[in-house]
């Protein structure tokens, strides 16, 4: 778990980096990780996570701005010097060595022996689930790609790393092996307590496994936060459409107070929600709430209620999706979970829906 009751382990400071000086693929950036965090860098491809985590590795160097571990500054540390253990998508393993032989050179070329590298290699072995003893002797082209990259992993585990930095680690790795890996890298995460970053455009992945996200857009962080309050709480409309599923309807602040929010939508009806950013009347705003919180025929106390029209209707075996017509959003997105006796809806059928202002996000359009 992360370590908030201490200062950051890692901080960026207005980290900006162009490659061409003229663009900036990281802008601005500042972030703070924290000991034993596992943090996820997800964004679409281009947004800059992997020029990020380049920065931090050393391979790259921020065109202004700090870096520092800690408290000391990265910029005239080389990259083997940062002792930051790595795994990338293409495992980089040595095809002429065999899978030992990778996993200790580390070591080895830290000069430990031949005899106590071993002894570790192994360890690391056991710790990523390959215990077969024959495993040692193969050679990295007589494995799957799922062997591969436990193998990688290991050589990543082996010097016990303060910070073991990931790039789109499992990328090239089937779906069912690479959410059987997501599940056991975050265990050897808790076992081991060690920093992990982990650099993914996959938002299951992100979520799945991290403490917390750091979303990523055009080389800005657009939020940082746990996975439950990104979903829940998104801040930028980006974000509210990048993670899960939301319905977005257009519409215009016209009284706020705190972060409490009355909008006017496109069709002139009026609804209500949080405005986590305080936007101001007249502001023009995204209305966006989640398909699982609206209800149908909602009872007194929602804050929000619209006439709709059914467009579709698609019977999943655990629940029922419903495309409608709401407020000019003819894509209206609404999951029901389906229950003996819920009611059955038609294309065409006129609906009351509602949901709490709570659950409403007012994001800046
Ligand atoms: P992500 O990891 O989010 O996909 P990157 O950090 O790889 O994004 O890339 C961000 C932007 O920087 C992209 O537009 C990419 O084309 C550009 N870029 C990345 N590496 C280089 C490089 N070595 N030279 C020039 N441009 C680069």
């Amino acid at each position: 778990m992360p370590d908030h009751a201490h200062d950051p382990l890692i901080q960026f400071r207005k980290v900006n980096k162009t490659y061409d000086g003229k663009t900036f693929v990281v802008r601005d950036l500042s972030l703070d990780i924290y000991k034993g965090e596992f943090l996820a860098l997800l964004g679409p491809s281009g947004s800059g996570k992997s020029t990020t985590l380049g920065m931090l590795a050393g391979f790259e160097h921020p065109s202004s701005g700090s870096i520092t571990l800690g408290g000391k500054s990265l910029q005239d540390t080389p990259t083997h010097k940062r002792k930051f253990g790595m795994v990338f998508q293409n495992y980089s393993l040595f095809p002429h060595m065999t899978v030992m032989e990778n996993i200790i050179f580390p070591l080895r070329m830290q000069g430990m022996s031949r005899k106590d590298a071993y002894k570790l290699g192994q360890t690391a072995l056991e710790m990523v689930d390959l215990r077969d003893p024959e495993m040692g002797k193969r050679k990295p082209d007589q494995l799957s790609g799922g062997q591969q990259q436990r193998i990688a992993l290991a050589r990543a585990l082996v010097f016990e790393p303060v910070v073991i930095l990931f790039d789109e680690p499992l990328g090239a790795l089937d779906k069912r092996l690479r959410e059987q890996m997501q599940l056991e890298l975050r265990q050897i995460h808790k076992r081991l307590g060690v920093t992990m970053i982990f650099v993914t455009h996959d938002q299951s992945e992100a979520l799945t496994m991290a403490d917390r996200v750091a979303v990523f857009n055009e080389g800005r962080i657009q939020q940082i936060a746990s996975p439950m309050q990104l979903y829940d709480e998104p801040e930028t409309a980006f974000v509210a459409s990048f993670v899960g599923e939301n319905n977005k309807i257009r519409g215009k602040v016209i009284h706020a107070q705190a972060d409490a929010c009355n909008v006017e939508l496109v069709d002139g009806s009026r609804g209500e929600g949080i405005s986590p950013n305080r936007l101001a009347p007249d502001t023009n705003v995204l209305v966006v709430v989640r398909p699982e919180r609206v209800v149908v025929a909602p009872a007194d106390g929602y804050g929000n209620r619209h006439p709709a029209r059914v467009n579709e209707v698609i019977e999943l075996g655990d629940q029922t999706r419903l495309r409608l017509d709401v407020a000019g959003n003819d894509e209206f997105l609404v999951k029901i979970p389906r229950t003996r006796g819920a009611p059955e809806f038609q294309i065409g059928q006129s609906l009351v829906i509602g949901w709490r202002s709570q659950d409403c996000r007012v994001l800046r359009a």
